[in-house]
């Protein structure tokens, strides 16, 4: 495959993964950046990466190593901030890509962090509490020296959880010789998480969908909507969407697809997630191909899930009005054109699911402060600043006739390069 990009030499240009994705998106807005255009290599570039091997002792007596990764991407505008995922199939391009959608997610919505992504390369189902919980401490102790509540910033992302992050504050907390609550956020209550942190994401997708939908003169109330993921975004987006009156006509995991044209039960599905481990066989669905699920009739489409999912070969397909992006990295470049081609409306990833690490802001503000917001506040701090930036980002899409993508990456790309060229380089 060639690229028409400079990979960094440790990257195969055979399998450059999502990092080329991002390049190409970098370098699709770099035309609308003006005199920041001079800067716009800085976004090429992450700032910091950190391989570290991860060796743990197994509750049989052996020891396994995991890869374990955490790339900083850019950090102008504030400390880094970012999910760590726990994956089998993480790589270094995929961590990379993450750091900097953060980066550019950030700055879309005006919070003041920089971009950073974790990732051990583990598949968890394999592996006990007990397990789980050395590989957590291992890696963290292994990156400790780059974290810090005013430099890097972990919080939950795929496969991780509150405990997780328990267990990153705890390791964090022995060294320092204090608790650092600012170090992690997505961490329990009782550790000084922040309510509203665990649905924020979710909230965050419906809070724009239901802009969006307002904007295309989509009634929510009857309207359909297929979910791809029913994990910690896509159960609460569920949940959110069907309390607004919505169907929920499928949703797809690794263990299957389900489908209910009259509307699947959100709290039953969630139910047998929870028991099960997937939507397969979930009371009041019937089971359709995974292909199929892509060619469904609904208003609103959510993947949920992993990046890569509508590629050139399912875009020409679908059939939504509207795409929200509650996964990082959902659409490849190719599939985007074929989506806007076709009248689809695209919600990218770093507006859709900005949510989450804008909760992720007031836990760490209120962390600084000691002093905590009840749920109600925080919901509607929330809910306002993604309206706002929904406002602000679809206004630069009209005015320049883009792509919502395109008129995100404007946005945050100008803020990390104008607080870029301002500190100027040094020495
Ligand atoms: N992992 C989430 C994301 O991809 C949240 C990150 C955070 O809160 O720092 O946006």
């Amino acid at each position: 495959m060639s690229q028409p990009f400079q990979l960094p030499s440790y990257l195969s240009p055979d399998d450059p993964g999502p990092w080329a994705v991002y390049l190409e998106q970098v370098e699709r807005v770099t035309p609308y950046l003006g005199k920041l255009s001079r800067w716009v290599d800085t976004l090429k570039h992450p700032k910091r990466i950190l391989t570290v091997d991860v060796p743990v002792e197994l509750d049989d007596g052996t020891i396994a190593h995991f890869e374990g990764y955490r790339v900083q991407h850019n950090m102008a505008r504030g400390p880094v901030k970012g999910g760590i995922r726990f994956h089998q199939d993480v790589t270094l391009s995929e961590v990379m890509a993450l750091s900097a959608w953060m980066s550019v997610k950030c700055a879309a919505v005006n919070v003041p962090f920089g971009g950073a992504k974790g990732g051990v390369r583990i598949d968890p189902r394999n592996y006990s509490q007990r397990e789980l919980e050395r590989v957590t401490r291992r890696y963290t102790s292994e990156i400790s020296a780059i974290l810090g509540p005013n430099q890097d910033i972990p919080a939950p992302d795929v496969n991780t959880n509150a405990q997780t992050m328990a267990w990153i504050l705890d390791t964090y907390s022995q060294q320092t010789g204090h608790l650092s609550p600012g170090v992690v956020t997505g961490k329990p209550l009782a550790l000084g998480g922040s309510l509203g942190r665990v649905e924020a994401t979710g909230r965050g997708v419906f809070t724009v969908a239901a802009e969006a939908a307002r904007d295309l003169g989509i009634n929510l109330e009857g309207a359909r909507v297929a979910i791809q993921g029913m994990g910690n975004v896509g159960g609460t987006a569920a949940k959110l969407f069907a309390e607004a009156g919505a169907k929920i006509i499928a949703a797809q995991d690794h263990t299957g697809t389900i489908y209910n044209a009259a509307g699947l039960n959100v709290a039953a599905v969630l139910e047998h997630v929870r028991s099960t481990g997937g939507v397969a066989n979930a009371p009041g669905s019937e089971a359709i191909a995974n292909d199929d699920f892509w060619t469904l009739e609904s208003e609103i489409l959510v993947p949920a899930a992993l990046e890569g999912q509508i590629t050139a070969k399912n875009a020409a397909s679908i059939r939504t009005r509207i795409v929200v992006e509650g996964a990082n990295g959902p659409t490849t470049p190719e599939a985007d054109d074929i989506l806007t081609q076709n009248g689809v409306f695209v919600i990218p990833d770093v507006l859709a699911n900005a949510g989450g690490v804008t909760v992720s802001y007031f836990e760490w503000v209120q962390n600084f402060s000691s002093f905590f917001w009840d749920e109600e506040l925080i919901n509607r701090r929330l809910e306002s600043l993604m309206r706002n930036a929904y406002k602000d980002i679809s206004t630069i899409a009209r005015q320049h006739a883009i792509s919502l993508r395109t008129a995100a990456f404007i946005t945050a790309c100008s803020r990390i390069l104008e607080a870029q060229e301002l500190r100027g380089l040094y020495p």
